[in-house]
């Protein structure tokens, strides 16, 4: 069973998760509006593995015998400027993104709860590789100048 105190910040961080897919959804409609189609099309995807990372949180939750929730979601932004400009804030906000988790790693260190802190420590993980990501394609961005186009039709060979 897992304490109220690191259930109700796992249902914070389902929050969040949901934003940043919402987060990528408005990027998303941005890009394809700017004509970046393959870009637009990376978002998408990327949109889906934020709701993946909430419905892992919420599986996880109801398997320790807690209560999963949906809570308020806030508005995101629309407008994100040039595509550098976009992944710039892309990759700020997943580094924001690893801290949430890693304070969530501490909590369930503090309630001494180690089966949350080993399922946590996947998304500690992947959140190595989201800035990674995101760093590689702002630096993709930075080479690329003029011929963005290679950058947004790489980009839209995501799987
Ligand atoms: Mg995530």
């Amino acid at each position: 069973m897992i304490t109220e105190k690191l259930q109700n910040a796992i249902n914070g961080q389902i929050v969040a998760e949901m934003w940043s897919a919402n987060l990528y959804l408005s990027m998303s409609f941005y890009l394809e509006k700017e004509g970046y189609n393959g870009m637009a099309h990376w978002m998408k995807k990327q949109w889906g593995e934020e709701n993946e990372h909430a419905l892992e949180m919420a599986a996880y939750l109801l398997k320790r015998g807690g209560v999963a929730k949906v809570g308020k979601i806030d508005e995101v932004p629309q407008e994100f400027g040039t595509p550098l400009e976009l992944f710039e804030q892309v990759y700020k906000h997943e580094c924001h993104v690893s801290q949430l988790i890693d304070a969530l790693v501490d909590l369930a260190s503090a309630e001494n709860d180690k089966a949350t802190q080993d399922f946590l420590w996947g998304f500690v993980r992947e959140q190595v590789e989201e800035e990674a990501t995101a760093a590689g394609i702002v630096d993709m961005l930075k080479k690329a100048g003029v011929h963005i186009c290679m950058v947004d039709a790489k980009l839209g060979e995501r799987k």
